[in-house]
């Protein structure tokens, strides 16, 4: 028995929750993480690892290796294809070049030993061929016509094998900056745009606001209607936010599980405060409709601050994190500022 399995053995017996919890942790993270390969899409991917969670708190854990495992080599699998594919298109790109240059050589030396022929006839006039003249120039432009000939033709594969390339990039882009649950921002874009909001400040001295949201009793939806309902609500809340902070500088992001940052530049502390008294209205207001019927009441609790002058990231996270603390400690579904 491998030393894994014996401590998971172990788990099962019931007498090692602590282990048990620290387990289902890492399963929920790692669905929290997923993304797609060959045989899942990302969304499968991270319902089973929140189910296998859910068993693993429960001390079932049979599925736990086969399925950890199955998944980390279909990771491997899709990660080292679609390297394999990018390598594959960089050699034709480099191919294709060289076939260019080679092309190019073939037909400089025929063209200068056409030029050399004429040089010879012309620098004997008495011995010139009128005949053997019209013949040389017309091979030089049959030489020359298909030199654009083949131009053309390789300017249009590159053009494709380019587009194709940039396209494959533009998603990457996208996929990476994205979360896919929600159609938000994801955590490193937060990240990225945290950063340029507080260099713009130093900068110029631009205002702008924060707001950390975290859905109330999240846990508690998950644990009464499942992982597949507690996933509706994240996309619900989403869309409140996206219709509340409409701006086309409002920046967006689901940060972590179910919790979201937004960052609305150029905006002082007081609209923000009624931005966020607008959202949390919004979410109370609007239950989330269950396929069966039921409706759902969902509440957030939300931090709000302004960027200090020479306020860092950290700091300026920090603060505002400490806020959304206060909101919940005073009872949740309220903002804090
Ligand atoms: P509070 O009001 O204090 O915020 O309580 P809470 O239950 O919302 O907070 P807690 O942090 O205890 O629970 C968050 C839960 O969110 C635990 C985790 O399993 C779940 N979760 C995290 N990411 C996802 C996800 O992508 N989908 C679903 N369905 N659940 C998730
Ligand atoms: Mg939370
Ligand atoms: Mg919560």
């Amino acid at each position: 028995m491998s030393r894994f399995r014996s401590w998971l053995w172990h788990l099962a017996g019931g007498d090692a929750p602590y282990e048990r919890t620290l387990l289902a942790s890492l399963l929920s993270v790692l669905g929290e993480h997923a993304f797609e390969t060959h045989r899942r899409t990302a969304d499968a991917t991270r319902q089973a690892f929140f189910e296998l969670s859910e068993q693993a708190q429960a001390g079932e854990l049979d599925a736990v290796i086969p399925f950890v495992r199955e998944q980390r080599r279909d990771e491997q699998q899709f990660v080292e294809g679609h390297l394999n594919d990018l390598r594959d298109l960089v050699w034709s790109l480099l191919g294709a070049l060289s076939k260019v240059a080679q092309d190019e050589a073939q037909d400089d030396a025929a063209l200068r030993q056409q030029v050399q022929q004429l040089t010879q006839q012309a620098q004997r006039p008495d011995a010139l061929n009128i005949h053997d003249l019209r013949q040389a120039l017309h091979s030089l432009a049959r030489v020359i016509e298909q030199r654009e000939q083949r131009h053309r033709q390789t300017l249009n594969q590159l053009q494709g094998q380019v587009h194709h390339l940039m396209r494959e990039l533009a998603q990457a882009r996208r996929e990476s900056t994205t979360d896919p649950l929600t159609g938000l921002y994801n955590r490193r874009a937060f990240e990225d745009s945290l950063h340029h909001t507080v260099g713009l400040n130093r900068l110029f001295g631009y205002p702008a606001t924060m707001m950390l949201l975290d859905i109330d009793h999240f846990k508690q939806i998950n644990d009464t209607y499942g992982h597949a309902t507690g996933d509706a609500a994240l996309k619900w809340v989403a869309e409140q936010i996206v219709r509340v902070c409409k701006r086309k500088s409002d920046f967006a992001a689901r940060y972590g599980g179910e919790e979201f940052a937004i960052i609305l530049r150029e905006t002082c502390l007081r609209d923000a405060q009624k931005i966020a008294q607008q959202l949390a209205e919004q979410v109370r207001k609007n239950p989330l409709a269950l396929p069966d019927g039921e409706l759902l009441r969902i509440t957030v609790s939300i931090g709000v601050s302004e960027l200090q002058p020479n306020e860092s990231e950290e700091a300026w996270f920090r603060r505002t994190d400490a806020l959304l603390y206060q909101a919940k400690q005073a009872g949740r579904d309220r903002v804090a500022a």
